[in-house]
């Protein structure tokens, strides 16, 4: 006899969302660091499935991450370009692919990333948010010149 399917378990790690946004091809391991790029915590609400080293004919391995019922802006997706240059970016909607994109190194970054500078006035309690120009050597500091050449994750405010 034929084993009944369960449409519950079906496709689990890839379970389709009804509305939101499926982020694919991330490399593989850095799935944690797009949701802490985007400001996910255990205190926001989004809905969120992580699939991590999912085999990839392309990459070898990948990461995805799905968030229910939330659509990223574009300078949200553009973000995940400073760890992931080639995810790509799904927005759904009833269950169908609305739109694909893929993500841009922004040309410059504002209020995600903490400068690593203790007299840098960003980090003052002036009311001024952090701003980096994004370079091929990395993210310069637009107040104190500082750079960060690596690790941008663990600078994230
Ligand atoms: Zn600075």
């Amino acid at each position: 006899m034929k084993k009944q399917e369960n449409p519950e378990n079906e496709g689990l790690l890839v379970r389709r969302i009804q509305n939101g946004t499926v982020i694919d091809h991330i490399a593989a391991g850095e799935a944690l660091n797009v949701v802490k790029i985007l400001g996910i915590t255990g205190t926001t609400t989004e809905s969120l499935s992580i699939a991590t080293n999912v085999l990839s004919g392309q990459m070898g391995k990948k990461d995805i991450v799905k968030l229910s019922n939330r659509e990223l802006s574009k300078e949200e997706v553009d973000r995940i370009a400073l760890i992931s240059p080639r995810a790509t970016i799904n927005i759904i909607r009833d269950y169908k692919v609305c739109e694909k994109k893929g993500v841009e190194i922004p040309d410059m970054i504002e209020g995600l990333v903490r400068c690593p500078n203790p007299g840098c006035i960003s980090n003052t309690n002036e009311p001024i948010r952090s701003r980096f120009i994004v370079t091929p050597k990395g993210l310069h500091c637009t107040y104190c010149e500082w750079v960060i050449a690596r690790d941008i994750t663990s600078n994230i405010i």
